[in-house]
């Protein structure tokens, strides 16, 4: 029986890969007490979290009390972020 020492190691699939460097990052994502999203401490942790769950995807970001939100830039939510802002602004 020959020995195969080459393939005795399985590669570790893509995906599984991929998730775990993600998980290494370790974004500070939590659920934000004011709306429940998931809220993140800072512009930049938002930023790098929407570039590897939304490649490619332009993504907006705003503050929320302390922690910062990302949603995707479509004709809708912009216009809907516009309304919350407006809102925030009359409330403070
Ligand atoms: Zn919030």
């Amino acid at each position: 029986m020959p020995k195969r020492s080459r393939s005795a190691k399985p590669k570790p699939a893509a995906g599984e890969n991929k998730a775990r460097s993600a998980q290494s990052i370790g974004w500070p994502a939590v659920t934000c007490p004011a709306c429940s999203k998931k809220g993140y401490a800072s512009r930049q942790a938002a930023k790098q979290a929407a570039v590897r769950i939304y490649p490619g995807k332009t993504m907006r970001f705003y503050q929320c009390g302390t922690l910062w939100h990302m949603t995707s830039v479509d004709s809708g939510t912009t216009a809907q972020y516009r309304e919350w802002q407006a809102v925030q602004e009359e409330d403070s």
